[in-house]
């Protein structure tokens, strides 16, 4: 037996005793577990199984042992994965820091950055938000106008932020501030990390129609950052955000696909709700089903080819934009057929006439279309394929995100 197969055999065997029953399966947008200093669990699977995870050092397993990672090589990973995903394993813990900000610090953060601020996120100690958007630089990311003035030792920032996520709950923002004003946009972003309970930061979160509030607005009245906090060079943000988007941008690309929220099995769904003898629309309905099925199949091998080919030390760094894209459309699209199909049996909100499978589609109906707009807009995401991929002309002026 080779050692990757030796590795198979044993990781099977450890998720199968240790990833409890109850964690298999789709989880609704709630019942995740949020890593961080205020971590709460609902059960004791989802501690057990956070865990076990942290202590096999399997929340990072790409990253090196140094900062606390698996140090799986890359086929390694590979197998976890794809070992995770037949058991439909739900993540231990969601992120931000492990997705987006972590694989820019082992890029570009210093070897003190690295020890301070990788290491804790492996352990799942620490809840991250980003501070990107701000009320005008959304799309136009490049537009943002907090500011970070240079003051020695320290920076002194202030500014705000919005639509940051889960912003009041988190510990520490990686955020882009304006450090230069002479040059171009791009030219004078850098990248900071910063702490939520500092003084001057305020979180306020966003009512939503929902009746929840995930979103914040962030306020910065003369926060103090120390220096050690600039990730990358100064004014040298824009390359770190653009690199940090497409880590966003291929992390959403792998949502559902083993174990977040948004994965239902759509034909199985369809076969309890529409019925034997069919009427012609709903003959329609089940081939645009079929369709959607294959599409998210090819999809699920397109994501397996890719990982093969950056295995293979292949850049495919540009083509996260088109698997956001692809996948966030794709979702969108399986969740309006099951609404179809399912009537208003996918339209509750809560109480006890829907079931919790129910439940969990009318929400996640509604998330399908956030995520299209989450890490740049589906539009956005054709402007950057057209010129990043594509190599078309750039006709448009500003940064997009
Ligand atoms: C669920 C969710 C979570 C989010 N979490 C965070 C977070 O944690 N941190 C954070 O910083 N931000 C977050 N955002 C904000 C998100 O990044 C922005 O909403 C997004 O980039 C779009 O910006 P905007 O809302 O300002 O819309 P705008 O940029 O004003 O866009 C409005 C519309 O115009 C279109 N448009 C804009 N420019 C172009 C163009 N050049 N070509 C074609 N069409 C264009 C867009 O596609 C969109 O349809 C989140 C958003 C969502 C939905």
């Amino acid at each position: 037996m080779s050692s990757l197969e030796t590795f198979r055999t044993q990781t099977r065997a450890w998720l199968e005793a240790n990833c409890p029953a109850s964690l298999r399966g789709p989880a609704a947008a709630g019942e995740l577990v949020w890593g961080g200093s205020r971590i709460e669990f609902d059960n004791e699977d989802q501690r057990l199984w956070f865990e076990r995870m942290r202590d096999r050092n399997w929340f990072c397993p790409a990253w090196p042992e140094a900062y606390g990672g698996g140090g799986l090589a890359p086929e390694e990973v590979a197998v976890l994965e794809q070992e995770l995903k037949r058991l439909r394993c739900r993540p231990p813990q969601i992120n931000l820091g492990i997705w987006m900000l972590g694989p820019v610090l082992l890029e570009y953060g210093t070897e003190e950055q690295k020890q301070r601020l990788l290491t804790p996120m492996t352990r799942g100690e620490v809840r991250w938000c980003q501070g990107f958007s701000e009320p005008n630089a959304g799309s136009d990311l490049a537009n943002i106008r907090t500011t970070a003035r240079d003051q020695g030792d320290h920076f002194v920032v202030d500014g705000s932020k919005i639509w940051t996520s889960y912003g009041d709950q988190s510990d520490w923002m990686y955020a882009l501030v304006r450090t230069d004003n002479s040059g171009s946009k791009q030219a004078g972003i850098s990248l900071l990390v910063l702490d939520m309970h500092a003084e001057g930061v305020q979180a306020r979160p966003i009512d939503l129609i929902s009746g929840k509030s995930s979103f914040c607005e962030v306020f910065f009245d003369s926060v103090k950052v120390s220096k050690d906090n600039l990730i990358g060079p100064l004014n040298g943000g824009w390359t770190l955000a653009k690199k940090l988007l497409q880590h966003e941008r291929s992390a959403m690309s792998k949502f559902g696909e083993f174990s977040l929220p948004t994965h239902f099995d759509l034909m199985a769904i369809l076969r309890d709700y529409l019925p034997v003898a069919k009427t012609a629309s709903e003959v329609v309905l089940e081939a645009r089903a079929q369709a959607c099925a294959l599409d998210e199949q090819a999809y699920n091998l397109t994501v397996q080819r890719m990982g093969e080919a950056a295995r293979a030390g292949q850049d495919v760094g540009g083509i996260a934009s088109i698997m956001k894209l692809v996948h966030t459309e794709q979702e969108k699209t399986k969740f309006e057929i099951l609404v179809d199909a399912m009537g208003h049996r996918a339209l509750g909100w809560d109480g006890d006439e829907f079931s919790s499978q129910e439940l969990a589609i009318s929400k996640a109906w509604l998330m399908s279309y956030t995520q299209t707009i989450a890490g740049g807009s589906s539009e956005v995401q054709l402007n950057v394929i057209a010129k990043r991929v594509l190599q078309l002309p750039d006709a448009s002026k500003g940064g997009a995100k």
